[in-house]
């Protein structure tokens, strides 16, 4: 070995050894008498210390030549340091050097490699493999392996097997844009790459293998995000003879598991929500419930008053917005009510940008002299005003921020807004975690465009047993009212984990398909290999799936996942550092049986 010890492994008690260690150069300090190199690996740095009048000429003129990220090798004895350090973990040493030799030369990287670098994203990316010598990146990839093994001994401890699945499949209609690969050998035909292991892990609960997981990469042709990669990796579990209640309870013991091994916090029992609560509450089927701010609707409640449907304020003039709205709604920020009316205006433009669409936002603050004020004097007065504060549960020093319009876009736009709040009053503290699971997914959504009902999770996820009434009646409209047995983990606002339990009954499934717009043919031309399993006594059987990188970036407090991969693409699906996708040759193509366009 070109070593005896690691960068990051000396201590005062190594004193006297003679020990080798091997790394980069971080960089040099040359004060004429005194020489300094500081070294570089993995597990740390170590200082290598030069007295000129005393070392050999030939370590002082090899030291000389060093540049940054030079790969050395050094042997010599570890000496006390004179001014010790405690900015590194070998700061009570040294290394006084007698010999050095330059394993490798290096040009001068595009970008310094520290902590703090000064090279931007694209150069990072170009030149990954300097960029994963910096520190922040190298410990993030430490922390998703501990994930990763923590992953693997909690659920081998509970008989879960790993399985390898294919990953050249077959290309299905359903969930995301597949990325297929031609087939040589089959002209004109296409394998797809999975976008998750899902049928195949159903069909091992039919192979009688009954706890399963894979650490697995899967594939997604989408429109990409911070949070979002082409390629990315689940966990990826599966479970038969069990119900809903046992899933829920093996992975929340799981996540458990995660964050007492791997970050020493013992989190509090999940909460359960429903999709239908989730919504009302937070408009938001992740919500981020690290704060409370929940949602409170204002029309309702003037229902009850004797009022008319009509919000009739006392001040006497109807305003237009409200009473047009199927939806008014607001949320009770904590302390903000001095908020400036520049900071309002700002609050208002990001309700207007285009991303949300709001068409406004009406104001009221709760004074700490206890008087009222909005943005909608004109049609309330002091009264209306209180009973909004009593709705919200608004103290003196509050702000209340409403909106109306139609349901689900004053919800998502509110939900938005709330976060931006949370933002904004430091209620999102990357350090706090809320993790909890959100139950009772509708089976289906419609879309307009499409203008059919699609599966909300996916379609081998099993309606609850008694909304088959509904689904049997034949009723399309009343199909928006038929729950899943479908679940999300959500820690901090973001959808960690997604499941269900699923359909082992072939009736069932073709019915699903069927509502799903698949003739016949096609459901058994796309799913046949599944549906034809359900008939060789398939176990009742669900799973779930985590997103690990975003787990992984959940732990590691970023917002991206891409310092969580090791080599990434970019927001176009780009690796820059290989320059993929690329062209290929004619020959490869004629090979393929493929015509390139233009
Ligand atoms: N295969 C699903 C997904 O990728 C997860 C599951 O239902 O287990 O979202």
């Amino acid at each position: 070995m070109l070593r005896t010890h690691t960068c990051g492994e000396l201590r005062i008690t190594n004193v006297s050894q003679t020990v080798t260690i091997s790394g980069w150069v971080q960089g040099v300090r040359d004060k004429g008498a005194l020489l300094w190199i500081d070294l570089r690996d993995r597990y740390g740095i170590t200082q290598i210390t030069i007295e000129t009048d005393k070392a050999d000429q030939q370590i002082i003129d090899t030291a000389r030549l060093l540049g940054r990220e030079f790969v050395i090798s050094v042997t010599g004895k570890v000496t006390e340091r004179y001014s010790k350090s405690d900015k590194i973990e070998t700061g009570d040493i040294e290394i006084t050097p007698h010999t050095i030799v330059v394993l490798n030369t290096s040009i001068t990287p595009p970008f310094t490699i520290e902590d703090q670098t000064d090279g931007g994203d694209e150069l990072r990316m170009k030149y990954r493999y300097l960029d994963l010598r910096r520190n922040p990146v190298r410990q993030n990839l430490e922390l998703r392996h501990r994930m990763a093994i923590e992953t693997r001994l909690f659920l081998d401890k509970l008989n879960f097997m790993e399985v390898e699945t294919p990953v050249l499949i077959k290309s299905t209609p359903e969930g995301a844009r597949d990325f297929v690969v031609p087939s040589r050998m089959n002209p004109g035909e296409f394998y797809a790459l999975p976008q998750s292991p899902q049928t195949f892990k159903q069909l091992l609960m039919v192979g009688g293998f009954d706890r399963y997981y894979q650490i697995v990469k899967c594939f997604r042709d989408e429109d990409l995000r911070a949070d979002r990669q082409p390629e990315f990796t689940q966990i990826d579990c599966e479970m038969a003879f069990i119900e809903q209640e046992d899933i829920l309870n093996t992975f929340e013991a799981l996540t458990r598991h995660l964050f007492k091994t791997v970050k020493g916090i013992d989190i509090p029992e999940l909460s359960r929500m429903t999709y239908a609560d989730a919504m009302q509450q937070y408009g938001n089927d992740k919500p981020d419930i690290r704060f409370e701010m929940k949602f409170v609707e204002l029309k309702n409640l003037t229902l009850g008053s004797g009022s008319p449907l009509l919000w009739q304020g006392a001040g006497g003039e109807a305003f237009k917005v409200f009473n047009d709205a199927q939806l008014v709604v607001g949320i009770c920020a904590k302390g903000a009510s001095e908020y400036s009316r520049k900071q309002l205006d700002e609050l208002t433009e990001f309700v207007k940008r285009p991303q949300i669409g709001a068409t406004g936002l009406v104001y009221a603050r709760y004074n700490t002299d206890g008087t009222i004020k909005s943005s909608v004097d004109k049609f309330f007065n002091e009264q209306d005003l209180k009973n909004w504060a009593t709705a919200f549960n608004a103290q003196p020093g509050d702000l209340m921020l409403i909106m109306a319009g139609e349901i689900n876009k004053t919800r998502k736009a509110l939900s938005e807004l709330r976060l931006e709040m949370g933002n904004r009053l430091g209620l999102r503290d990357k350090n706090k975690f809320s993790a909890h699971w959100v139950i009772d997914f509708p089976m289906f959504e419609f879309n307009e465009e499409a203008n059919r009902w699609f599966a909300m999770h996916h379609p081998f996820t099993s309606p609850k047993p008694e909304d088959l009434n509904l689904l049997n009646s034949g009723n399309l409209e009343g199909l928006g009212g038929v729950c899943a047995n479908a679940y999300d983990l959500v820690i901090n606002g973001v959808e960690i984990g997604g499941g269900s339990i699923r359909i082992h009954d072939k009736e069932l499934q073709s019915k699903i398909f069927s509502i799903l717009g698949f003739t016949k043919e096609d459901a058994q031309a796309q799913f046949g290999f599944l549906m034809n399993a359900f008939e060789f006594g398939a176990p009742p059987h669900g799973g779930i799936a985590f997103g690990f990188d975003r787990l992984c970036s959940l732990f590691g407090g970023a917002d991206g996942i891409r310092d969580f991969i090791a080599f990434p693409k970019n927001n176009s699906g780009r690796d820059v550092m290989i320059d993929s996708p690329s062209l290929i040759s004619q020959e490869q193509l004629n090979e393929l049986n493929l015509i390139v366009k233009g």
